[in-house]
């Protein structure tokens, strides 16, 4: 009766003749989710705020919608074709996203309907959906822009992937769990010629280096992933510690492949962490991609997609998982007296945030944001009051997360999503961001045109949520009258991966805030 009665509607018009708004945009619960108590009470607080405007005579907007949720939902229909006895790749990618849209549109109003069913006052007439044919297109447009400002760029980039799922997933999907492993103490073997440095090296004090029997000296180096040694190319010491001095720029001979790899000196290197001395596995662990980046150390990947040793490892280990290369590894050295010790160690372990198995760091050409210069004016509505967030100490922590911000990974190697709107073209080679679906190559007019196949994180589409609903590209009549918004109510666990987002894109694509005061309640657990 209130929906058939449109008490809930609020339109342009009445801002225009000088009604007085109060916005808030729902946050869009994933489209396959079915309501819980954590909807409940973050609903209700958005109800009560807009009961209140409404009862002050204010012109309310509450927006509902629904997130198309990417790998969530792709799951979820995956796990229904394992059911079936098939993959994703049986059915082609077409078939597949057409069998996902099926499954939205069967089941995709049930959380709508239940928001209805609790009293949820919003206007349902202006219902959307991150994956509606008006939000793909701001999508897109925003990409595009931030292609043409160098803002957003594609990079060879070390990125936590899921050798299960075979997907890349964000530093929050990967979340370390403590385990109770081992800590591998292995011995390298200094290249000769060395021995006056490395005896140099021990007189101050450096332990990790010592004489092996028959004159030949080593160095020792401390891991938890010994089959990671296969794909070292460095080993690393702080500039400044004073036992190592003598041995930047001597090479070691790396155990079991038959190479030999230099020793080098990089800041980030902790003097006091185990022996000083790290090895460096770049195409495998993020920070020893940072110290190669700094360093020019060479980048070797010797893992498959799968985690498998690829042919960049010896041939012994080629074709083996990494957990029965370990073993391998830790066998041979032990057999070539390599192996100086182990040590029990707890430590934290990442893992895929859908299924659990371990992740593995991998190198892989992404699509990123620079988010540096997004995250300034982002940074500075905080500083001076614009945008305040209740209870106030979250403040801290978002402005602790804005200084120190880190560059988006937002290619996903999913089907269903917003697929990147980028072609490669197959004779030039020439790279295309396109607001249309290109016919022929903007460089050579060649028509053998690729699309990128990844698509992008889904909260590429929900932070522009508070103006993409009010019809973002085009400058509508609802955009002016109900952007900026007023309140955001929504759980802290996304105070990164959304609200943040949401105040960067708001100030660059309209230049002005998305909302100004952000509730974040407790979680229901
Ligand atoms: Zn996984
Ligand atoms: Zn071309």
């Amino acid at each position: 009766m209130w929906e058939e009665g449109g008490h809930f509607g609020a339109s342009a018009r009445r801002v225009r003749e000088g009604g007085d708004p109060y916005v808030i945009v729902i946050p869009p619960p994933n489209v396959t989710s079915v309501l819980h108590m954590g909807h409940g009470l973050n609903n209700t607080i958005q109800d009560v705020l807009i009961r209140w405007r409404r009862m002050q005579g204010r012109v309310t907007l509450w927006v509902p919608g629904t997130d198309h949720a990417g790998i969530a939902t792709q799951n979820v229909v995956e796990k229904r074709l394992a059911a079936e006895g098939k993959t994703r790749h049986d059915l082609g990618r077409d078939a597949f996203i057409e069998r996902v849209w099926q499954h939205v549109h069967d089941t995709g109003g049930r959380i709508l309907n239940q928001l209805k069913a609790i009293g949820c006052s919003c206007d349902w007439s202006r219902t959307r959906f991150t994956l509606d044919e008006g939000l793909s297109r701001a999508v897109r447009e925003i990409f595009v822009r931030l292609h043409e400002d160098d803002l957003v760029y594609r990079g060879e980039y070390i990125i936590n992937w899921c050798p299960r799922c075979l997907t890349a997933l964000s530093n929050e999907e990967a979340e370390g769990a403590e385990v109770q492993g081992s800590l591998w103490h292995i011995r390298y073997p200094l290249a000769s010629g060395h021995a006056e440095a490395a005896a140099s090296a021990r007189a101050a004090g450096a332990d990790a280096v010592a004489e092996l029997s028959g004159g030949r000296w080593h160095i020792t180096v401390s891991t938890t992933r010994p089959e990671t040694m296969l794909g070292d190319t460095g080993v690393a010491v702080h500039p400044a510690d004073p036992r190592y001095g003598a041995l930047v720029g001597a090479t070691v001979e790396l155990p079991l492949t038959g190479r030999t790899i230099p020793i080098v000196a990089d800041e980030h290197v902790s003097a006091e962490f185990g022996t000083g001395m790290v090895k460096v596995t770049p195409a495998h662990d993020p920070n020893d991609f940072e110290i190669a980046s700094r360093t020019g150390l060479d980048l070797l990947n010797v893992m498959t997609e799968r985690a498998v040793m690829n042919e960049n490892a010896p041939e012994a280990f080629r074709g083996l998982a990494r957990e029965d290369a370990r073993e391998a590894v830790v066998a041979a050295l032990t057999a070539e007296g390599l192996l100086a010790g182990r040590d029990d160690h707890d430590h934290g372990v990442p893992g895929c945030y859908r299924c659990d198995t371990v992740v593995e760091p991998r190198l892989s050409e992404q699509w990123f944001v620079r988010m540096e210069p997004l995250a300034r004016r982002a940074l500075q509505a905080s500083r001076d009051g614009t945008i305040t967030f209740v209870p106030d100490r979250w403040t801290r922590v978002y402005e602790h997360w804005m200084e120190n911000i880190r560059d988006w990974c937002i290619s996903r190697q999913l089907w269903w999503g917003h697929r990147i709107p980028v072609w490669y073209c197959g004779d030039c080679g020439a790279v295309m961001a396109c607001r249309e679906d290109p016919e022929a190559c903007g460089e050579c007019g060649s028509a053998s045109l690729e699309q990128d196949p990844d698509v992008l994180d889904t909260w590429f589409s929900s932070w522009l949520w508070p103006f993409s609903v009010f019809g973002w590209p085009e400058r509508t009549r609802d955009l002016e009258a109900f952007y900026p918004g007023h309140t955001l109510s929504t759980a802290p666990e996304i105070l990164f991966f959304w609200v943040a987002r949401m105040i960067m894109s708001g100030y660059h694509a309209m230049g002005a805030e998305p909302f100004r005061r952000v509730y974040l309640h407790g979680t229901v657990r």
